[in-house]
């Protein structure tokens, strides 16, 4: 065998190259591929944020979890509850060995991603066409939501207070919905607007139905029609619709993408990809060290805010209810305990490489992303994980076998973003920013490799298992 030259190996002892998952773990690919297949299932079932729970809570019952109850109950090491915030987030968790004041061990994810919300009045006829307006929500690429197929989810209150929910455009024979958009021969004049204004917000308007009420007399005969097998399908009326939250999610199931099976596409990777593995990780944990504690959030795409997000102080409530249970001491319970905000990261396209900083961006295949900090404009609204943090993750997940990346949302200056890392960071918790790297992010066809999901997915198990 040739020796290596000297200069070789300082390189190799000094150097770091990123290395393929296949090559360095070409073991996992199988258990990768088998992971995916159950990850697909919840994504096709969980489309929306209150599916997402439903979802959740199918799988918690399964796994022996209970739910808190907040009168001050006691709990032993090894038990499981969970806390359904308003059907729309869901906190679960794990008792560990030491007590609480020793600190939690957090993986927040958030399961509410981009969509077109129905409007509160959102139905009407024009030129014998029945439609609905919508307002989007989150981040949205408008123009890549025209002539796509669209699926119908949510719930609406009848007057008397009773529930109706609405899930249409996922069974085999469903009818799904569209927001047109124009032919090429008469978009001269559209295809001088910029890409953001392509389509927009008032023109995300869903084609509903054709056919008119048989009394010609009467006017808006199409209106009436889809109101009647609404009525007749659900018992609601036009009136219902300002007691709804009804949400259009592209109507595409998750599937394999590339020739070698490499990849999923799915609308909803950002943040279900993380909550999912997350919950995979906490429902997996048995009698560990520290209190595993896993949160699925809603309403991150558009801030936090709101009573199920993450600038709400639900979080804290739950947390609070187990420190009281214990009487341990609360505020040592958030010093001492450590945060992954578990958050999708862009990752690098060949075919838009002028947007990323090649040296620190993150790639498909290379693992988990490790994103210190978010923001924009020199860091600002962000979380900038501590070199101890850095230092404390990467030490549970380099023992564990995890490979990881770091990853920045773009060059400086291109653009940015956040996530909740902040809103967890203050309340005096140490956190860092986990994550998979997304192709196509906020597209209705986002794009993950599987390698990446189940490398994360041992991240977690690493993290919340860690002594
Ligand atoms: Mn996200
Ligand atoms: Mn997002």
């Amino acid at each position: 065998m040739e020796e290596k030259s000297k200069g070789k190996a300082l390189q190799e002892e000094l150097a770091f190259t990123q290395p393929h998952i296949a090559d360095e773990r070409p073991e996992l690919t199988e258990a990768a591929a088998r992971f995916c297949e159950a990850y697909k299932t919840f994504l096709d079932a969980a489309k929306t944020e209150r599916e997402a729970v439903e979802a959740a809570l199918c799988l918690l019952n399964e796994a022996g979890y209970r739910p808190l109850r907040q009168e001050g109950e006691a709990y032993r090491a090894g038990d499981k509850i969970y806390y359904n915030n308003r059907g729309k987030a869901l906190l679960c968790a794990t008792l560990g060995r030491q007590p609480l004041d020793a600190g939690v061990r957090l993986m927040v994810a958030h399961i509410d991603s981009p969509r077109l919300d129905l409007k509160p009045n959102p139905l009407y006829e024009d030129s014998d066409l029945a439609l609905l307006k919508t307002h989007y929500y989150g981040g949205i690429r408008k123009y890549q939501w025209g002539a796509t197929p669209l699926s119908l989810h949510g719930v609406v209150y009848r007057k008397d207070g009773t529930r109706a929910d609405i899930r249409i455009g996922e069974e085999p024979g469903d009818p799904v919905f569209c927001v047109t958009d124009l032919l090429p021969h008469l978009g001269a004049e559209q295809n001088k607007r910029t890409l953001a204004d392509g389509l927009r917000g008032e023109e995300l308007n869903l084609v509903v139905g054709s056919l008119p009420y048989a009394e010609k007399e009467l006017k808006d005969r199409v209106k009436l029609r889809v109101l009647e097998l609404l009525h007749e399908k659900y018992g609601i009326t036009e009136r219902d619709f300002t007691r709804a939250e009804i949400e259009a999610v592209p109507a595409v199931k998750a599937v394999d993408v590339g020739l070698d099976h490499s990849m999923i596409g799915a609308y909803g990777h950002d943040d279900r990809v993380c909550g999912y593995t997350a919950l995979r990780a906490e429902m997996e944990m048995r009698d560990p060290e520290y209190t595993t504690v896993c949160v699925l959030a809603d309403k991150e795409e558009v801030g936090s805010s709101g009573a199920t997000g993450l600038v709400s102080d639900f979080v804290f409530h739950f947390l609070g209810h187990l420190a009281d249970a214990q009487g341990a001491n609360y505020k040592r319970m958030l010093q001492n305990a450590k945060c992954l905000s578990a958050d999708v990261n862009a990752a690098f396209d060949p075919t838009f490489p002028d947007v990323s900083e090649k040296r620190n961006a993150s790639y498909l295949n290379r693992g988990v992303v490790l994103t210190k900090y978010t923001g924009a404009r020199g860091k600002n609204g962000t979380n900038d994980a501590s070199a101890e943090m850095m230092s404390f993750v990467t030490g549970i997940f380099d023992a564990a076998g995890v490979l990881w990346q770091t990853g920045e949302l773009g060059k400086v200056d291109f653009g940015g973003g956040g996530t909740v890392a902040q809103f967890v960071a203050n309340r005096d918790i140490d956190v860092v920013d986990v994550g998979v790297p997304v192709l196509s992010m906020h597209s209705p066809f986002e794009l993950v490799s599987k390698l990446d999901v189940y490398m994360i997915y041992q991240a977690f198990t690493a993290f919340a298992g860690a002594k």
